[in-house]
């Protein structure tokens, strides 16, 4: 797991597959914080009230300028999130230390108490793992949330009709994509190697603006797509041009002179894929809720 290097130099204990620490009262564990594409190692800490911006700016001096931000368990920002310093964690084991000790200073100084309710029924609860979260919860309440998030889950399964959508965007897309480079190897008798970017983006911005439940099927079928159209535009525009050129040889054209089609092959190459590396990035800011229904899944088979 991410944090067994450092975990438990650290003190913390595994409960199934979360690390729990509990310091003066406060249970804190380690989950990654989801931040725009990025996936940040943090201290959690769920608190009694809502977290205020006053309060996050206090407490970000006091985690030596880590990043602080508050999580919601239930419906409330609860949670305190403090971000892990960045670069080889064992080496900075008395760091974290020092600002696991800082916030909870801080955190006392503030009021604020560890939580003690249910996110889901607010109703007093024992400690013990939420999915990946670690805080107040009955097994009943648990069970419920797991069964609303597959609801939710199930809603994006079987046949949408934003897929019909995607592909016809995708396809717009690469079409307004290929317009440029086409016109430039009529004209100039050579495009821009740059140029060719333009289809795997404005693909990706086709699949982005139809805002399709993201499938694998469907961020293969648009990588599939990018592919195709780029190897095919390589295919039909580089014999042409080198019908253009003093020699009218592949050879020459190829590796002599600035190895121009070998340029042309090796990038137009890397971003014929760029179709598949667009929905993939575009895959981290949807709402995926199978790795959290996993989660709850897991603790629910081990407490059996
Ligand atoms: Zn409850």
């Amino acid at each position: 797991m991410k944090y067994d290097d450092y975990a438990t130099l650290l003190g913390f204990q595994k409960i199934k597959n979360v690390y729990v620490l509990n310091k003066e009262g406060y249970s804190i564990y380690l989950r990654d914080w989801q931040y725009m594409v990025l996936n940040i190692p943090s201290f959690y800490i769920p608190l009694d009230k809502e977290i205020t911006k006053d309060a996050i700016k206090a407490l970000q001096i006091e985690a030596l300028g880590n990043a602080c931000a508050q999580a919601s368990l239930g419906n409330k920002r609860d949670t305190l999130i403090v971000t892990l310093p960045e670069g080889n964690k064992i080496k900075k084991i008395d760091l974290m230390n020092e600002i696991l000790n800082n916030v909870i200073e801080c955190l006392k100084d503030m009021g604020y108490l560890p939580m003690h309710i249910c996110p889901i029924c607010k109703h007093e609860a024992e400690y013990g793992l939420f999915g990946s979260h670690y805080c107040p919860i009955h097994k009943e309440c648990r069970n419920e949330y797991l069964s609303k998030l597959q609801e939710l889950n199930k809603k994006t399964t079987g046949f949408n009709i934003k897929y019909v959508l995607a592909l016809l965007f995708v396809l717009i897309g690469i079409g307004l994509g290929l317009i440029l480079p086409i016109l430039l190897t009529i004209n100039l008798h050579d495009y821009f190697t740059g140029v060719l970017a333009l289809i795997p983006i404005l693909a990706t911005l086709g699949l982005f603006l139809s805002k399709a439940p993201s499938k694998k099927w469907l961020k293969i079928t648009v990588g599939a797509l990018v592919f195709i159209a780029v190897a095919t535009f390589l295919a039909i525009s580089i014999p042409y041009m080198i019908e253009y050129t003093e020699s009218k040889d592949t050879f020459s054209y190829f590796f002599q002179n600035g190895w121009v089609g070998f340029r042309k092959v090796f990038f137009g190459g890397i971003l014929s894929l760029g179709g598949f590396g667009g929905a993939k990035f575009l895959d981290k800011f949807k709402k995926d809720y199978s790795q959290e229904i996993d989660a709850l899944m897991q603790n629910e088979k081990e407490n059996d």
